[in-house]
């Protein structure tokens, strides 16, 4: 009799690890706050420690998922251009040669004199993004979106485009550097951004947002300053890596767009349910239960805890533990049958150092038949006594798929 093909879910739990926290009496939050559904998981299922990368290393959220995703971040993650773009929600295409920028002032000689435009940020970046974008230079298309604060990230899409050329950006005040070919195959893309970098000068320097920035004297988002050039990266879809179909729910757009590179559909969501700390995360669970319908993996990313840990607020990140275990409740009882159900985080975020620390992240992994271990609860210490014990992000994938069925044997 064939084994039957199951589908596969990870619910990850965004910045969930902690260290012990000084107002938690060293507690983590896992470990400070009662988690009946998440445990449950944990004394029917599998669990261990995962190290996102290896062992001490500080992930970002984009790396995180492409380990997750069974990707060695070391093999893909070549330029941070593309995937800055991706961040924001840009769809990043192969070809496409993108760069992050900078909002900056220049005077009237091209002498930059505020790398960061005053510490501009949305909505002002947010309309001078969309007076730059959409420009065609010899036949290559330019698209510009606002990033966080004086940030943007640029692509360029069109033919013979190539990555190996400096920076428009000079990296300190004085002339604008004039960008050049590192060899002879980036003269043709350096020529675009020496161009682009002009005309974003003449469309930006006299916008209503600058002329309202001039009268109340702060230094005016009149260029765009390109650096990091990087092209789309080598990334084998994860369909055709995997032989599964793939679907990503986030409310967070670098989560969307890291996956979206890495070949995942993206699903949409109600605004109640964006990567904010009152997300509504039952709704979320809703449509990951929709879409497994439709797909063989689903991905669903919940960032809260994530920005209590670099807030520094190891309470509120307790009472968002607390909301997310209602939340697996809510998948416990409606979850299909014949799935292997993942709980992990992408990396944690220490409340009391308030960012992401190289810690290894709790993971419990559940279906029907799987082997139950010692752990009993799911956090950082209940999952270090489980039979998983010590692996890293991107073993994780290659576990599931053959706790679904679906590995190819290897050898006779
Ligand atoms: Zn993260
Ligand atoms: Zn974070």
């Amino acid at each position: 009799m064939p084994a039957v093909k199951k589908k596969i879910l990870f619910v990850v739990m965004d910045g969930l690890g902690d260290r012990g926290c000084k107002v938690l009496g060293g507690m983590t939050p896992l470990q400070a706050t009662p988690t009946p559904n998440l445990d449950w998981f944990a004394e029917n299922g599998s669990s261990g420690m995962m190290d996102i990368i290896a062992p001490g290393v500080r992930p970002g959220s984009d790396t995180a998922h492409l380990s997750l995703l069974g990707y060695d971040p070391y093999e893909v993650y070549t330029g941070r251009g593309p995937f800055e773009a991706a961040g924001v929600g840009m769809t990043v295409m192969p070809g496409d040669v993108a760069f992050r920028c900078n909002f900056s002032t220049v005077d009237e000689n091209y002498e930059v004199t505020d790398r960061r435009a005053g510490r501009i940020k949305a909505p002002e970046t947010t309309e001078l993004a969309k007076a730059v974008s959409g420009m065609k230079i010899n036949g290559v298309e330019i698209l510009v979106k606002e990033g966080t604060e004086h940030r943007a990230a640029l692509l360029l899409r069109g033919k013979k485009l190539n990555p190996d050329i400096t920076d428009a950006d000079p990296h300190d005040i004085g002339p604008v550097a004039v960008s050049t070919g590192k060899n002879k195959k980036g003269e043709f893309t350096a020529s675009i951004i020496n161009e682009f970098v002009r005309r974003s000068y003449e469309i930006m320097k006299d916008h209503p947002v600058n002329l309202e920035r001039r009268e109340r004297g702060l230094p005016e988002a009149n260029i765009l300053l390109p650096r990091g050039a990087g092209s789309f990266p080598k990334i084998k879809p994860f369909t055709d890596k995997n032989a599964i179909s793939g679907a990503c729910v986030a409310g967070v757009a670098m989560i969307n767009g890291i996956c979206g590179i890495c070949g995942l559909d993206i699903i949409g969501l109600p605004r109640e349910c964006a990567g904010n700390i009152d997300t509504d995360m039952i709704k979320k669970a809703d449509v990951v239960l929709e879409t497994l319908k439709e797909y063989d993996f689903v991905l669903m990313n919940i960032k809260a805890p994530d920005i209590s840990g670099h807030d520094g607020k190891a309470e509120q990140k307790c009472e968002v533990v607390g909301r997310l275990d209602e939340m697996v409740g809510h998948l416990r009882k409606n979850m299909p049958e014949n799935l292997v159900i993942v709980f992990t985080a992408d990396h944690c975020t220490s409340s009391d150092v308030g960012d992401h620390t190289g810690d290894p992240v709790p993971v419990t992994i559940y279906t029907e038949a799987i082997v139950k271990d010692e752990a009993t609860e799911f956090s950082e210490s209940g999952c270090a006594k489980g039979s998983i014990g010590r692996i890293r992000g991107y073993d994780l994938l290659p576990i599931c798929i053959d706790l679904a069925n679906r590995s190819e044997k290897f050898g006779a």
